[in-house]
């Protein structure tokens, strides 16, 4: 197992209930400063730490972390698949993704560690209610078809857009990712599409775009290739699940094509609230996600 500095616990507070952020990388995440006001807030006693887990060993790095008395875990890059096939019971959202972001450590006679999936309520949140752009009846464009975009489709379907269309670099993890939500889009008379990168809007602009992809955090720019044909339409709505500086590329790119009366969120929205729903499961408590946001969208901004 490996934490960093931050995440070094002391005898005090070796006594508390841990939990931590699982992937690799971790060391941008804002988890442990939200999940640490959630619990002052909420009055409960725990630690939340950051576990850079090598690629290669998720899985015995997450068991390290339960013998050593961890409560659950957030699971991120690139782990959400693997958290799936690692969890003995599933929420039905997590079913549905097939991935898993949550992880609650319960013991083998309460049934076992249990999986769940907050990110699409996180993300269906933020746009709905932090960013007042209802989705109901919108066209909506889904990037990338890793864990974080298996997360949100089911949620997005449930928020009943006229269509979702989803690309990736590669085009049959996307075409996989929307048949299995294709009996969920058809209860929610939605229009699922897929295809590669450069087939992002073959039937025109969409009024919601996107980044799902990891493409932002590594650094590697704005993830669909320069068509010269708009992918945002005029007053639509940008989301980047990146957060940060390292969201700019693609937000400024989006703002290019939604012009005036356009929108953009990068992903702080989407983390503090899937991190409150997760919060939720662990601790049987929600907490009250605005004010943590502001506060760390405050310290965001002025280490930048
Ligand atoms: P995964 O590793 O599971 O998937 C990565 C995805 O990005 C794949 O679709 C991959 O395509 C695509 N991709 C990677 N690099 C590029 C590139 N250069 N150009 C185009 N596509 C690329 O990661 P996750 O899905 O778990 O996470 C994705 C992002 O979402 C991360 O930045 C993560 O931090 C963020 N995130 C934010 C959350 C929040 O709360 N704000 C919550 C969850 C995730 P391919 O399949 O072809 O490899």
């Amino acid at each position: 197992m490996s934490a960093d500095s931050s995440a070094s616990v002391s005898s005090a507070a070796a006594a508390l209930d841990r939990y931590a952020v699982a992937g690799n990388p971790v060391a941008h995440s804002r988890s442990p400063e939200i999940h640490a006001a959630f619990a002052v807030q909420t009055g409960q006693s725990l630690v939340y730490e950051r576990l850079l887990c090598p690629l290669d060993a998720f899985e015995a790095t997450i068991r390290g972390f339960v013998a050593a008395g961890a409560r659950g875990c957030n699971v991120t890059v690139p782990f959400k698949f693997e958290a799936f096939r690692l969890a003995q019971r599933l929420t039905p959202r997590a079913r549905l993704a097939g991935a898993v972001n949550t992880l609650r450590f319960d013991a083998e006679a309460a049934g076992g560690w249990l999986g769940d999936n907050t990110d699409g309520a996180g993300l269906v949140a933020d746009i709905e209610r932090n960013a007042a752009r209802p989705l109901r009846g919108q066209r909506v464009l889904l990037i990338g078809a890793g864990g974080a975009s298996a997360g949100v489709l089911g949620s997005l379907i449930a928020a009943r857009p006229a269509a979702i269309r989803v690309v990736n670099r590669s085009p049959d993890k996307a075409l996989a990712l929307i048949d299995s939500h294709r009996a969920w889009a058809d209860q929610h008379g939605v229009a699922l599409s897929a295809g590669p990168l450069d087939a992002a809007a073959p039937d025109g602009p969409h009024e919601v775009l996107i980044n799902g992809t990891s493409a932002s955090l590594s650094g590697a720019g704005v993830p669909l290739p320069e068509t010269g044909a708009p992918v945002l339409a005029r007053g639509g709505l940008a989301v980047d699940m990146m957060y940060g500086p390292s969201a700019a590329a693609f937000l400024d790119w989006a703002d290019a094509q939604s012009g005036p009366g356009g929108a953009r969120r990068d992903g702080l929205g989407m983390l503090v609230e899937q991190a409150a729903e997760a919060f939720l499961v662990w601790r049987g408590v929600r907490p009250d996600s605005a004010s943590v946001l502001a506060d760390v969208r405050r310290r965001l901004e002025s280490a930048a």
